[in-house]
């Protein structure tokens, strides 16, 4: 089926890898069948918060100035707790990253001298510098604010070390726990939503009075059950990610406990003003309250992109992570690339294959936030949506990849030809 329909076009795949790649489309029936499920289900799920809130036309004008009495905004924070299953949330494209949101939300739970302890190892990269880990950590981050920062590493198999954690938490008492569902762009697992209730369980037992913080950032709709319905007291997100589906400009949210995600508006906005302030420009809830409508497919898009892409390069002769056949908690795909000029090959192939930008020829470079030269593909409608096709690659031994995203499947298929067949030519 690939092959009759791609020929069509002029990308002159070599004929092996095309084979190669139905091959691996073809075994991967039943995979792409769970994944539909878990679509399924979470589509549903939307469908019906939006019509139990009573979504109407009205919700998507925008405001002006202040902002007061902006129907869509309260619209939308209500929908977006009731999926995610917090008690609350808030949702703004005046946040203008994850890591923006996860500072917001970090910021809102600490004071001077309180415990940070990140249970699940290093957090993600652009994390360092809010927490203040890098060398050239920027003013106001949270170290320099008087906040003690610890962290557990992960054990050996890259999952949370229990022991060291109860030693740790008995030890510090720590105001704020962090954990990352997410394997971010690192060779550790990623925690699926029954790891993580088993370990949120654990660390409520070790430290009752901890607040729990925990990055959501590439987890949403990738499972039936989301982190919300657990004990946490703010989790935090982007909307250039899943939550988003594609059609969000920009934005984060937090979501949690009433009392944490009121405290986190003041930080937003200012004390005194909070959640009820904000203009939303024309046109922006319309893309954030669709979005999240299309989420739960395109997220379904990308699931079983991530798993034709870890079977096509586990095919090749690569070793990837997860495998095809491993649950999955976010949409992150590791490949092993074992060269730099494979690596480089990869990322460029991704580029190529995307719509947007297509001619770039990419070259590794230095960016903000990052202590290593990286390459990014990133040919996507939103600046940076990594939910769309995208691949992200440190430039450094082992040389791995991290591929993510896709609007619609075809495309990630795309993708995983022209990046194969640029590394082979
Ligand atoms: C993407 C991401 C973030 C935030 O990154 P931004 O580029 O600022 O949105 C934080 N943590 C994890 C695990 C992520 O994947």
């Amino acid at each position: 089926m690939i092959k009759q329909i791609i020929n069509n076009y002029n990308w002159n795949f070599d004929n092996t890898l095309l084979e190669n790649a139905q091959k691996v489309y073809d075994s991967l029936e039943k995979d792409f069948k769970r994944i539909d499920e878990i679509y399924y289900s979470n589509q549903f799920k939307v469908i019906s918060a939006m019509q139990s809130l009573g979504l109407s036309e009205h919700h998507f004008i925008g405001s002006t100035g202040y902002g007061y009495g902006d129907s869509g905004r309260e619209f939308f924070d209500e929908l977006l707790a009731k999926v995610l299953g917090t008690e609350s949330a808030i949702a703004r494209h005046q946040w203008v990253s994850g890591t923006h949101t996860i500072f917001s939300g970090l910021a809102t739970l600490l004071n001077p001298k309180d415990t940070l302890v990140s249970i699940t190892g290093r957090p993600y990269d652009t994390l360092a510098k809010i927490i203040g880990l890098s060398e050239d950590a920027p003013e106001n981050c949270l170290i320099s604010k008087g906040i003690n920062y610890k962290e557990v590493p992960l054990n050996n198999s890259g999952r949370p070390d229990l022991n060291n954690i109860e030693k740790q938490l008995q030890k510090l008492k720590p105001s704020v726990v962090f954990i990352q569902k997410s394997r971010g762009y690192s060779s550790r697992k990623t925690l699926t939503y029954y790891e993580l209730s088993k370990l949120v369980d654990f660390v409520r037992k070790v430290t009752p009075n901890s607040k729990i913080f925990l990055d959501n950032c590439y987890g949403e709709f990738v499972e039936t059950s989301e982190p919300g319905e657990l004990d946490i007291d703010l989790m935090a997100g982007s909307f250039i990610k899943n939550p988003g589906g594609g059609l969000a400009p920009c934005g984060g949210y937090l979501a949690g406990k009433r009392e944490s995600v009121e405290k986190a508006s003041f930080e937003l906005t200012a004390p005194g003003l909070g959640r009820d302030m904000g203009a939303t420009p024309e046109g922006y809830h319309r893309l954030f309250i669709q979005g999240l409508y299309l989420a739960p497919s395109t997220v379904c898009s990308a699931a079983k992109g991530a798993i034709f892409s870890s079977a096509f390069f586990q095919n090749l002769g690569y070793e990837v992570s997860p495998t095809p056949k491993e649950n999955r908690g976010d949409i992150i795909q590791e490949i092993n690339l074992n060269t730099k000029e494979n690596l480089i090959s990869f990322v460029k192939g991704i580029q190529k294959a995307g719509v947007v930008d297509s001619h770039i020829e990419l070259e590794p470079d230095q960016m903000p936030g990052y202590d290593h030269p990286v390459i990014m593909a990133a040919g996507t409608f939103v600046q940076g949506g990594s939910l769309e096709l995208s691949a992200d690659a440190p430039v450094r031994p082992p040389y791995k990849a991290y591929l993510q995203g896709g609007l619609t499947f075809p495309h990630v298929i795309l993708g995983n030809l022209i990046a194969a067949q640029k590394i082979i030519t």
